[in-house]
């Protein structure tokens, strides 16, 4: 392994990093296991061209790490980990036995990491691992699975933008706020249909047709182009596309209270911090607020398996871990993204102390 990996996975805390090579079938994978005291490492499975391989090696890095923080801020007893395969995400031929075996190496490594379909590959690759292994998760819910997260996750986003409205404007009403909602996909959609039975005026921008239709005919959102979105003046801007949309040029052009959407990865670097408070916007961490996804595929997981109950309770709970992150943040001087990591990881030391002590 190439020093830098192993400097790497020092700097960022990794347990353990699996390269897994079957090149009769296809398969280059690497897998990546943050942390895993809180439980197994859950996180998806991306298939991906990259460039090269250390390009695969710090998304997974990057990735796993962003996992541990997620699962912990949910209240989740799951730790972090993230996969990668490096091939063509639109590969046919050979799919099943190329995923029959990476199932095969799911299981090799005992429950330690738990996979879940993620950009690249879908509930039907999930299906064919688990020919091989218990340890993918994700699966449909005609199997007694998940399903897909997305309404969970829109959920979830609801919920916060709710926590914030009352925090910035002293009121949990939606009722006539705007919202403009960067991406009507998945997440997006849903939403925006929470959003508009809530009273709110929507506006949203994409790069589909088909989603803009959808949006405008079934819950009157209005339509912008997906440039002009950075302008529209809003109460809350809600990014639920693509990441580092907030960045310091659109961060200038900016006229929202607060940014609170499904994204990943939405600031471009901690530098947007400080420009951010300059401009006076309240920001809620991406990987707080958009964890109604993990927290549905992690209840597969638990004794009795999927319940929509449970899962429900949970993300409506990511209502009170924001207000919780704000109020931290206030109390610490410190942005809310730093507090929210700071309390995935107090969570974990508070769990690592506590088995020390049995
Ligand atoms: P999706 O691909 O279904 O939807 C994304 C939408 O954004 C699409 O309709 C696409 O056309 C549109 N889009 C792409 N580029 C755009 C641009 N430049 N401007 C405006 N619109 C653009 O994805 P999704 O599952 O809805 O996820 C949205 C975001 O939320 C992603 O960043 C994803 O990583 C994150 N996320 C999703 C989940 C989940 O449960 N699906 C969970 C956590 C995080």
């Amino acid at each position: 392994m190439n020093l830098k990996v192993l400097e790497e996975c020092e700097r960022r805390g990794h347990e353990q990093v699996v390269f897994f090579n079957y090149p009769q079938v296809g398969l280059k994978a690497i897998i990546g296991i943050h942390n895993t005291v809180l439980g197994p490492g859950l996180g998806g499975c991306r298939m991906r061209l990259y460039h090269d391989e250390s390009q695969a090696v710090e998304d997974v890095l990057r990735l796993s790490e962003g996992m541990t923080y997620k699962s912990s801020i949910a209240g989740l007893d799951l730790g972090g980990g993230k996969s990668c395969i490096i091939a063509d995400p639109d590969m046919v031929d050979g799919r099943p036995e190329l995923f029959e075996q990476f199932g095969k190496c799911l299981e090799s490594l005992h429950g330690r990491y738990i996979t879940a379909e993620d950009m690249g590959t879908s509930v039907q690759d999930v299906s064919y691992m688990r020919r091989h292994t218990g340890f993918a998760a994700g699966y449909s819910q005609d199997e007694g699975g998940a399903g897909d997260p997305s309404p969970w996750t829109a959920y979830g986003v609801y919920q916060s933008i709710v926590a914030a409205c009352e925090r910035r404007f002293n009121s949990k009403d939606l009722t006539d706020r705007h919202i403009t909602v960067q991406g009507v996909g998945h997440v997006g959609i849903y939403l925006v249909e929470r959003l508009a039975k809530a009273g709110a005026r929507v506006t949203v921008c994409d790069t589909s047709e088909r989603a803009l239709q959808r949006a405008s005919q079934e819950f009157s959102a209005t339509v912008v182009d997906k440039e002009a979105i950075y302008d529209v003046e809003c109460d809350v801007y809600a990014p639920c596309a693509i990441g580092q949309t907030v960045n310091a040029t659109t961060i200038q052009r900016l006229r929202c209270k607060i940014i609170a959407g499904a994204a990943n990865n939405q600031l471009s670097s901690p530098e947007v911090y400080e420009l951010l408070d300059e401009r006076g916007i309240l920001y809620c961490p991406d990987f707080v607020i958009n964890s109604g996804g993990v927290i549905s595929v992690g209840a597969e997981l638990i004794e009795g398996g999927w319940q929509e109950n449970w899962v429900s309770d949970k993300v409506k709970n990511i209502y009170h871990v924001i207000h919780r992150v704000l109020d931290e943040s206030e109390k610490r001087k410190k942005f809310p993204e730093i507090v929210a990591i700071e309390l995935a990881k107090e969570r974990i030391r508070e769990k690592e102390a506590a088995s020390k002590n049995n």
